[in-house]
């Protein structure tokens, strides 16, 4: 399952669209093109072009432009069918939340821009760190998210540290100047009665990496 939209650089790979979604679709679209006086040898051009508008809408309301991640929205909808699908197939799931620490700082020093470009940089150093069947997502200004099928917290500690390390060994080029950031990490397993628990757990794990000092990645059941 290829669930990424975006290579990190904005291109589009696949869409997650159900089959009898798109047969329904596919119909109303012909219905609505036999309602329009369409010349018969053009219909299925018109057909093409209206699914590729579709396609293009639906991308647009589901990816972040800054990095061409996944957004918000989509996390929504993901989260709550990835967390049923897994407690009906008693399968491990995690989830994790990667926030940039002293991020404003960057903003207050380098300016917007280059705030801008370090995002879409992280936003692909991310990409790169995970299997095709994990989701990333941009959640909110600075903070990312992963969902980590098939896998429990601990084994998910192995990749988001090993992202956290990459981060924090990067040098960020911008205009000649070389910037260096960390980032924390709250990880939760889906061992909670809800999806909107599971990724609070997350969330009150990465407020304790914070507390901590930052620059490392917590698991919620860790937390004393
Ligand atoms: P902490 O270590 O506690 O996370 O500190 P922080 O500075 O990263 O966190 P804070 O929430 O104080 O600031 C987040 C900053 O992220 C503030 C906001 O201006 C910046 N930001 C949010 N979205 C964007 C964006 O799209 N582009 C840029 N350049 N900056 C953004
Ligand atoms: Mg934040
Ligand atoms: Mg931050």
């Amino acid at each position: 399952m290829i669930e990424n939209f975006s290579d990190g650089l904005g291109n589009i790979n696949q869409f997650d669209i159900p089959d009898e979604l798109l047969d329904q679709i596919q119909k109303n679209i012909e219905e609505i093109i036999s309602n329009f006086p369409v010349p018969e040898d053009n219909k299925l051009d018109v057909i093409r072009k209206i699914n590729f508008m579709y396609s293009q809408t639906r991308h647009l309301s589901l990816t972040d432009p800054l990095t061409g991640l996944y957004n918000r929205r989509h996390l929504d909808n993901c989260i709550e069918r990835e967390f049923l699908r897994s407690k009906r197939y008693g399968s491990d799931l995690s989830i994790a939340i990667i926030d940039i620490d002293f991020f404003k700082k960057i903003n207050d020093s380098y300016g917007h821009m280059c705030g801008d470009f370090i995002l879409r940089e992280v936003a692909y150093i991310i990409l790169e760190n995970f299997r095709k069947t994990d989701i990333v997502f941009r959640y909110g200004g600075e903070e990312f998210v992963v969902i980590l099928t098939e896998t429990n917290a601990e084994n998910a500690f192995v990749p988001l540290e090993r992202l956290r390390k990459s981060i924090e060994n990067y040098k960020f080029k911008y205009n000649g100047i070389l910037i260096s950031l960390t980032v924390s990490i709250g990880i939760s397993s889906n061992n909670t009665e809800t999806a909107d628990i599971f990724l609070d757990n997350a969330d009150k794990a990465l407020y304790k990496a914070k507390e901590n000092g930052r620059n490392q990645s917590v698991i919620f059941h860790d937390i004393k």
